[in-house]
């Protein structure tokens, strides 16, 4: 396809590229469901590595159909990071990012057990919301901006892991964050309408402890319950909880024992903590150490290990400044946008730790994620399109 160079985009005003963009996206309706149809029907559970790669390609035949470029950064055992330019000149600068995850908390096989469908301008099947359509108003945005020129440099990354924590692409994310003079993260509209300018910090663990089995009539008194042992540490490890302070622990998942006849030789957990302020992961974590070296049960051992890490996503004063130049861009497009602070954690998190003006949820309104019944609000779609073009068109 034919793309305007960046030289005859300079040479329009700001106000017809803008105008001219509005429009084309405002047609681009059923051509946005479309892609969003074969990338909701492709499996992608964050371990599923063919499957989040096929989407990924979905995705590369997108951008190859509309002149932008793509490069992947391959990985081993997850799906591969895609990165997302308008053409190698502006490699030097600093882009906008526009950044979403690809991957979904839904096993194999759920794509076939509930396809896309849209019913009462809602549109459903897994990732629909959470977050296929946010990088699907990605892909518009960017296609946008190689047809019509962009008068400031823009940037895509789709990252394939964000369900897990993003072990392999958070290097990826920081990376491309420090090169970035703002990123967007498409994480779904909250409900309401609005984006999220604060997000909770999470880290999530398991606890493995050890004791010894025993009969339980013939020699109760030789065994050490690790069950036991495991309640103990359940009730001291929830009463670090500080509410007031927005700091939470959740042992979420609890394993152990063999029989019912049998003191537990083994047992174990799966705790969640979150939390706004640094200073409050610092704290909770040593007093959780402090929980998993003590033996409540004689005898007994534990060890803690961190499975997967968000960092919060905190307003700053650039971050407010980024979120109320969004929230004028969407006035524009018809919406009226505030910002929320969430507990659920995404990759924003990260961009926001290494200095780079950050908002989320900015991508269309859904709700119900990580359920059957997450939903997308199919009438969103355009609109934030075109507040997310206006607003990175109006950074420079
Ligand atoms: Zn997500």
């Amino acid at each position: 396809m034919p793309r305007v160079s960046q030289t005859e985009g300079h040479r329009m005003t700001v106000s017809e590229r803008e105008a001219q963009i509005i429009t084309w996206l405002a047609e681009q309706k059923d051509a946005m469901l479309d892609l969003l149809r074969d990338v909701v029907n492709i499996d992608s559970g964050s371990y599923d590595k063919a499957g989040v790669d096929a989407v990924g390609a979905r995705f590369e035949r997108f951008f190859a159909e509309h002149g932008l470029l793509t490069r992947r950064e391959a990985n081993e055992r997850f799906g591969d990071a895609i990165h997302i330019r308008l053409d190698d000149r502006l490699a030097n600068e600093r882009p906008v990012l526009l950044l979403g995850h690809r991957d979904t908390v839904f096993s194999k096989g759920e794509a076939a057990r509930r396809p896309f469908r849209i019913e009462n301008g809602r549109a459903y099947g897994p990732g629909v919301a959470d977050m296929k359509a946010g990088l699907v108003m990605n892909a518009f945005v960017l296609a946008a901006f190689a047809k019509f020129g962009s008068p400031v440099p823009v940037a895509g990354l789709i990252t394939s892991d964000e369900e897990i924590g993003s072990p392999a692409c958070r290097p990826i994310i920081e990376a491309a964050a420090r090169e970035a003079r703002a990123v967007f993260n498409s994480e779904p509209g909250r409900p309401s309408g609005n984006v999220v300018t604060g997000r909770k910090g999470g880290v999530f663990m398991r606890m493995v402890i050890e004791g010894r089995p025993a009969h339980s009539g013939g020699n109760y008194e030789k065994g050490i319950s690790a069950i036991g042992e495991l309640a103990h540490k359940i009730v001291a490890i929830h009463s670090l909880t500080d509410l007031a302070k927005g700091t939470t622990l959740n042992v979420g998942i609890v394993r152990g024992g063999e029989a019912v006849n049998m003191v537990a030789p083994s047992a174990e957990a799966e705790i969640d903590l979150r939390y706004v302020d640094p200073a409050e992961r610092t704290r909770a974590m040593a007093a959780l150490q402090e929980i998993v070296a003590t033996s409540y049960v004689p005898g007994s051992k534990a060890m803690l290990e961190i499975r997967g890490e968000f960092l919060p996503l905190n307003p700053n004063q650039t971050s407010e400044e980024l979120f109320a130049h969004y929230q004028a861009a969407a006035r524009d497009a018809g919406l009226a946008v505030e910002g929320e602070i969430s507990g659920g954690c995404a990759d924003s998190g990260f961009t926001a730790a290494v200095g780079c003006p950050t908002i989320c949820a900015v991508g269309p309104v859904g709700g119900a994620a990580h359920t059957p019944e997450e939903y997308l609000e199919v009438e969103s779609l355009v609109p934030r399109a075109q507040a997310l073009a206006l607003a990175v068109m109006r950074m420079d």
